[in-house]
């Protein structure tokens, strides 16, 4: 069992890559064959509860964790509708425009995500996405294109 967790705990937070929870059993998997799904499912809600893995919405109807919010805290997420791929962004005028619009209307903010759904240049300036073709192909899974850019934060 404890076994089991730390191979979930490592397939998790191993990298920044969003991910579902088959997508995770499958990771986890790849580490140690025996894990179990029911194990898997489990240690998500409990990681979720805990606060150290975030769902996030990434407009699919699908369920998509988050590791990377312990490190960054504030990031956000832009969207690709053309080929789905993720992008992790950080900016802290929208902090600024957070804790501004927060404070008129009387709260404090405890967590907030934004998310930006856009087009890629990629399919408008070459006509052709790379993501998109894999995705037609069917080898684009949700949440397994991201890219975390860890824009730095202005002081
Ligand atoms: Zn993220
Ligand atoms: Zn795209």
């Amino acid at each position: 069992m404890t076994r089991q967790r730390e191979v979930i705990l490592q397939a998790a937070f191993g990298s920044n890559e969003h991910f579902t929870a088959e997508e995770l059993w499958e990771k986890a998997r790849k580490l140690d064959r025996r894990t179990s799904r029911a194990t898997v499912y489990r240690t998500l809600t409990l990681l979720r509860e805990g606060g150290l893995l975030r769902e996030i919405d990434l407009g699919r109807d699908q369920k998509v964790f988050d590791p990377n919010f312990m490190d960054h805290p504030h990031h956000n997420h832009l969207v690709c509708i053309d080929c789905g791929e993720v992008i992790e962004f950080e900016d802290s005028h929208m902090r600024v425009l957070e804790e501004c619009i927060t404070r008129r209307l009387g709260f404090r903010s405890t967590k907030s995500s934004l998310r930006i759904e856009a087009c890629c240049d990629r399919l408008r300036k070459d006509g052709v996405c790379p993501n998109l073709l894999r995705k037609r192909l069917g080898a684009c899974v949700p949440g397994a294109e991201t890219r975390s850019l860890g824009v730095p934060v202005a002081p």
